[in-house]
């Protein structure tokens, strides 16, 4: 099998090749960081265009790096949802003009999906295991059953950690995105010197909530202003560190919990906060603790990226699930269709 994926649900423009085996031949992706740096978050409107005028080189691209043309490939495979609907659209009608032209299969994927199955392509780990996703849009626990049975254990109830990052640097006049420039500050700082709080770990489940946590360190930045007429270097790097250090605390404790409720033999996680190598430490140790793998992908595959979603296609298509010339682009797509709407996805 030969897929060509194609991502196109927030900010970045995908397309990637990928083989049955799990080998990637190609993977574009054209970012638009700078195109909506000016106005402190993704515009809709603005990424819907940039996704219009890019996805056909994105895919022509693809095709090249991998020496491959249209006539090689098994299907197409697109993400369907959930997202921005303008990127989502012009994605998905990229795809059908492919497939129908080309005369391919076609596969609608859920974004979700492609990270939670990453694992899979990345590490070729079996059945069943548990993925957390932490990423500027997400923060869910997933326990991965099979290609297509993901079961919901738990997520936040308001921000996603990666929102979080970014507004905390927003606040101190930090670089975006956030969480590079707060690792950064927090590797100077002193964890022990602020103490933030660590919102629901009193209560049971793997809920989690990180609002409290961002106006807790407001609160804290004002007072330090009101005291000393103005924020320190050493300030900014110790309120950094206690946040990063109380987030670390939060995920770790939660992902706890998540694999005494789900014993599963591996722990994954996906989404660009994943990168955070302190948060990554404390959820390795989880890991280990449980006796379980801990798995945590290459950083271009574990942030939005189109190989994700080739694979989650050949996933899919080898359990015989093709779509036609109906398939719709989806704003909201639960992975986890039996549970409640999800609060703070994001999307
Ligand atoms: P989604 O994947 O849910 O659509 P997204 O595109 O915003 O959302 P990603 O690209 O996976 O998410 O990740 C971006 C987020 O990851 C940003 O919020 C960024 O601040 C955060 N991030 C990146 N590197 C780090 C790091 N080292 N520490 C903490 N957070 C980080
Ligand atoms: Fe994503």
């Amino acid at each position: 099998l030969i897929f060509l994926g194609i991502e196109s649900s927030c900010d970045d423009t995908a397309a990637a090749i990928v083989t049955g085996e799990g080998r990637i031949l190609s993977s574009v992706v054209a970012g638009q960081t700078e195109m909506h740096a000016d106005f402190g978050g993704v515009v809709p409107e603005i990424a819907a265009r940039a996704h219009t005028e890019r996805l056909d080189h994105c895919v022509e691209q693809a095709l090249q790096e991998a020496r491959l043309g249209l006539s090689d490939l098994s299907a197409v495979a697109v993400t369907a949802g959930p997202g921005l609907i303008g990127g989502v659209m012009a994605g998905v009608m990229t795809a059908k003009g492919i497939a129908a032209g080309a005369g391919l299969p076609l596969v609608g994927v859920n974004h979700l999906a492609g990270h939670a199955l990453t694992p899979r392509l990345t590490d070729g780990i079996g059945f069943p295991y548990l993925m957390l996703l932490v990423s500027g849009g997400h923060c869910q626990f997933l326990r991965v059953d099979g290609p297509q049975e993901f079961h919901r254990l738990g997520g936040t109830i308001d921000d996603a950690p990666g929102e979080a990052f970014d507004k905390l640097a927003k606040l101190l006049a930090l670089p975006q995105p956030g969480g590079p420039s707060v690792e950064a500050e927090a590797r100077l700082g002193d964890g022990d010197r602020f103490d933030l709080p660590r919102p629901l770990l009193d209560r049971p489940g793997c809920d989690m909530s990180f609002s409290g946590l961002k106006t807790a360190a407001l609160r804290l930045r004002d007072r330090l202003i009101a005291e000393q007429g103005g924020l320190r270097q050493a300030d900014r790097q110790d309120l950094c560190a206690a946040f990063q250090s109380a987030m670390a605390g939060i995920l770790a404790e939660k992902s706890r919990r998540a694999l005494a409720a789900s014993p599963v033999p591996a722990l994954a996680v996906a989404g660009g906060v994943a990168a955070n190598q302190t948060i990554r430490a404390a959820l390795q140790q989880v890991a280990a603790e449980a006796g379980a793998t801990f798995l945590a992908p290459p950083l271009r595959l574990c942030t939005d990226n189109a190989a994700m979603i080739a694979w989650a296609g050949i996933e899919r298509y080898r359990e015989g699930a093709r779509d036609g010339m109906d398939l719709a682009a989806r704003p909201r797509w639960p992975l986890d269709q039996s549970a409640a709407p999800m609060l703070g996805s994001g999307k």
